[in-house]
C-alpha cells in the first residue's frame, strides 16, 4: 500500500483504520468502542476490548513458532550468549510470573526492574505483564538516587536487581546501589529479588526482605501461570523520560493500545515479518528497548537480539558480526552510538558479510548529515532517521519501508507516522507556520494508540507539561521544526535550544552541523550565552577525532570559519572549545542546558541522569582555561 493513503485514512478515518489495525493482535474480548475522546487531552483506545501483552508476545507464538529464536541475548561483557525459542521463552516467563506470585505481586501492583541488558529483564517485564502487574524498568546505569527517586513515584510492591552489571570490563556492583536506595527512599520498603550473576562475591543481604531469584525459580520451572486478560486502557508499565530538560516524567502507557502501536509499526515502519531478526541496540531501560527490543518484535513473532556491552569491544566490529551471525535484517541503534563508531577504523563495517542487512534505523537525537553519511557509505543500506520520545512509544515521525520505502533525505527523519496529526506553528500565534518555516511542533489530539495515556498518578502535569502552551488544545515537547514542501519534517532541536543573535533566530543544531561537517570534529554542541551586545552569541565545544592531526588552535579558526561560510556571519561561534568529552545523559542526549549554565556560571541543574562527571569537570576545566 502506498504510504499516502494509509497516512490519510488514520487521519480521516481514525476509527475505521484503528478497527482494522487492531486485528493484528489478539484480543480476548473484542473492543467495544475504538476511540473515546469525551475527556480530551485524555483519551482511551480500543475501550472494552481486553487483551495481555504477554499473551500476544509469547503464547500466541506457540502454535506456529515455537521452535524459533525468539530471543538472543548477548553480552560481550561477561563473555556469554544465550539463546531462547517462543518455547523456551514461555517457560522462562512462567517460571518468573510464578515467582513474581509467590512473592504475593498481582494485577496493579508496581514492580520496579533494575536489572542490566540480560535476559532476566525481558522475562521480568514480560511475566510482569502476564499477571497484570505495572513495571518500571530503571536503567540499569542509574546511580541510588535516580533509583530512589523511581521507587517512590512508583511505590513497588518488588524490586528485582542484579548483584552487578559491567561496563567495559568493569564490575559494578548494583546492590550496594539498591541497599542505598531503599535507604534513601520515603515509600514502604519493597521486597527485593535478587538476579545474581555471581559477578559480585561480597554481595550482602538483608534477611526477609532480600530473596534469591534461581532458587526461588527452581521452586517454579514448569509452572504454567494464566494470563490476566486487562481492559485496553489499563496501565501496563511505567517510564520516565531522559530528563533532558528537567526532572524526568513518569510516562504511563496502555495495554490495547501499545500492543496495536507494536504490531503496526514493527511491520510498516521496521518491515520486520514473523521469523526475521531484528537487532536494537538500546538498552531495555529505555523506551526504544520497551518498544523495540521486547514488545514489538515479540508481538511481531520475530527474532530480538539483546546486546550487554560497548560498541567497541572487544572490537569495533563487534555489532556488525552479530548481524552477520543472526541474520539481522534492522538494526536499530543511535546518532551517539554511531558517532563513538565513526571515530574508529572503517574497515571493521566492511568485515562481515551483511546481505541480510536491510536497514539501520536511528533515534534519539538529531542525526547530523556527516554521520548519517559516514555510515550510509560504511554499510550501503538505507538509513532511517526517526524522531519520537519516551513518551510517544513510537516513531512519530519516520519513513515506513515496510509499507513503502520513500526517498531518505538526510537531517530529516521523513513523514508523520499514522495516527500522528502533526503540525509546525508560529509559537505566538499559533497559526501553522508555510513551507520551509520553522515552528514549533505539535500534535493534534487524540494521540495516537500507543502513546502514553498521562503521567502516573500526576493527571494535572500531563496536561501541564504537554497541553499547556499553546491557546489551542495540542500537544507539544517543544521540539522546534521546519516542513519542506514534500512534507518532511525537519527537527531543529528544543526551542529553549534556540538561540537569538541580535534577532537573529539560530538552531543549535543548525551550528553543530556546520561544524562538525570539519572532517576531524567528532561531535560538537552548541549552546547561546548571554552577551550584552548582541543578547547571545552561540559558543562551541567539540571532540576531534581520534587522528585529527591539528592543533586545537588551528581547529577552532576552522570550525568558526565553517559556521561562516555556511550560515553566514550572524552564527559565528563567538568562543570554540576543544574538549575530550561532552556532558551527556544516560541516554546519550547532550546536555545542553547544562554547558550554558556553566558557560554563563550558573548551576548546571539537575543532573540526576548525567553520564559522566568527568565530563562537566572537563567542561569547566575548558571555561577556566578559555578558548
Ligand atoms: P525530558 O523530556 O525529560 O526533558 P527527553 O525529551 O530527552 O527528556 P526522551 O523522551 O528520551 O526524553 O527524548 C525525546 C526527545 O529526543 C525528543 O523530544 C527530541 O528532542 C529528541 N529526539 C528524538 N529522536 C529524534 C530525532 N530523530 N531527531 C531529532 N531529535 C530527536
Ligand atoms: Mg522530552
Amino acid at each position: 500500500m502506498q504510504y499516502e493513503d494509509f497516512y490519510r485514512q488514520s487521519i480521516e478515518q481514525p476509527e475505521q483504520f484503528w478497527a482494522e489495525q487492531a486485528r493484528l493482535i489478539h484480543w480476548d474480548t473484542p473492543p467495544q468502542q475504538i476511540l473515546d475522546q469525551s475527556n480530551l487531552p485524555f483519551r482511551r483506545w480500543f475501550v472494552g476490548g481486553t487483551t495481555n501483552l504477554c499473551y500476544n508476545a509469547v503464547d500466541r507464538h506457540l502454535a506456529d513458532r515455537a521452535e524459533q529464536l525468539a530471543l538472543v541475548a548477548i553480552s560481550s561483557e561477561t563473555d556469554v550468549t544465550r539463546e531462547f525459542t517462543y518455547r523456551e521463552l514461555y517457560w522462562e516467563v512462567n517460571a518468573f510470573a510464578a515467582v513474581l506470585r509467590s512473592l504475593g505481586v498481582g494485577k496493579g501492583d508496581r514492580v520496579v526492574i533494575y536489572l542490566p541488558n540480560m535476559a532476566e529483564a525481558v522475562f521480568a517485564m514480560l511475566a510482569c505483564a502476564r499477571i497484570g502487574a505495572i513495571h518500571s524498568v530503571v536503567f540499569g546505569g542509574f546511580a541510588a538516587h535516580n533509583l530512589a527517586l523511581r521507587i517512590d513515584d512508583a511505590q513497588p510492591k518488588l524490586l528485582i536487581a542484579a548483584d552487578a552489571g559491567m561496563r567495559g570490563g568493569k564490575v559494578i556492583p548494583y546492590k550496594p546501589l539498591v541497599d542505598a536506595a531503599l535507604n534513601e527512599a520515603s515509600a514502604p520498603p519493597p521486597q527485593v529479588l535478587i538476579v545474581d550473576r555471581g559477578l559480585d562475591p561480597q554481595m550482602t543481604r538483608v534477611a526477609g526482605r532480600d530473596f534469591d531469584y534461581a532458587e526461588l525459580r527452581r521452586a517454579h520451572e514448569g509452572v504454567e501461570v494464566p494470563v490476566i486478560w486487562l481492559e485496553s486502557n489499563e496501565p501496563s508499565y511505567l517510564l520516565y523520560t531522559s530528563g533532558t530538560t528537567g526532572k524526568p516524567k513518569g510516562v504511563q502507557r496502555d495495554v490495547g493500545g501499545y500492543a496495536v502501536a507494536m504490531a503496526l509499526s514493527i511491520r510498516t515502519v521496521f518491515d520486520i515479518a514473523p521469523g526475521q531478526a531484528m537487532f536494537s541496540t538500546s538498552d531495555v531501560g529505555w523506551a526504544v528497548g520497551h518498544s523495540y527490543n521486547v514488545y514489538g518484535p515479540l508481538i511481531g513473532g520475530a527474532t530480538s537480539l539483546l546486546y550487554e556491552g560497548m560498541p567497541t569491544r572487544p572490537d569495533p566490529g563487534i555489532w556488525w558480526q552479530l548481524c552477520e551471525r543472526y541474520g539481522v535484517r534492522t538494526m536499530f541503534s543511535s546518532p551517539t552510538a554511531i558517532r563513538v563508531l565513526k571515530k574508529q577504523d572503517e574497515s571493521w563495517l566492511k568485515k562481515y558479510d551483511l546481505s541480510n542487512l536491510k536497514w539501520l534505523f536511528l533515534a534519539g537525537e538529531p542525526l547530523d548529515e556527516p554521520t548519517a553519511q559516514w555510515i550510509t557509505d560504511a554499510l550501503g543500506v538505507p538509513v532511517i532517521d526517526n524522531y519520537w520520545q519516551t513518551e510517544t512509544g513510537w516513531p512519530a515521525i519516520t519513513l515506513m519501508p515496510g509499507l513503502e520505502l520513500k526517498a531518505v533525505k538526510f537531517g530529516s527523519p521523513g513523514l508523520p507516522a499514522p495516527g500522528y496529526k502533526m503540525k509546525v506553528i508560529d509559537e505566538n500565534t499559533g497559526k501553522e507556520v508555510p513551507a520551509g518555516t520553522k515552528g514549533v511542533l505539535v500534535l493534534q489530539p487524540p494521540l495516537p494508540p500507543g502513546c502514553l495515556s498521562t503521567i502516573w498518578r500526576d493527571d494535572d502535569r500531563y496536561v501541564h507539561s504537554y497541553f499547556s502552551h499553546f491557546r489551542e488544545l495540542l500537544y507539544s515537547s517543544l521540539d522546534w521544526a521546519i516542513r519542506d514542501e514534500d512534507g518532511y519534517t525537519f527537527i531543529l532541536g528544543r526551542t529553549d535550544d534556540v538561540i537569538n543573535v541580535a534577532g537573529h533566530r539560530l538552531g543549535t543544531r543548525e551550528i553543530e552541523e556546520a561544524v562538525a561537517s570539519h572532517p576531524a570534529v567528532a561531535e560538537a554542541a552548541v549552546v547561546g550565552v548571554r552577551d550584552e551586545l548582541k543578547g547571545q552569541v552561540p559558543i562551541v565545544f567539540a571532540t576531534l577525532k581520534q587522528d585529527a592531526g591539528v592543533g586545537a588552535g588551528a581547529m577552532a579558526l576552522a570550525m568558526q570559519q565553517r559556521v561562516v561560510e555556511q550560515l553566514g556571519g550572524v552564527a559565528k561561534p563567538s568562543r570554540v572549545y576543544v574538549v575530550n568529552a561532552l556532558p551527556k545523559t544516560r541516554s546519550g542526549k547532550l546536555l545542553r542546558r547544562s554547558l550554558q549554565a556553566l558557560a554563563e556560571q550558573r548551576d548546571p541543574g539537575d543532573l540526576s541522569t548525567l553520564d559522566d562527571p568527568g565530563a562537566l569537570d572537563d567542561i569547566r576545566r575548558a571555561l577556566e582555561l578559555g578558548p
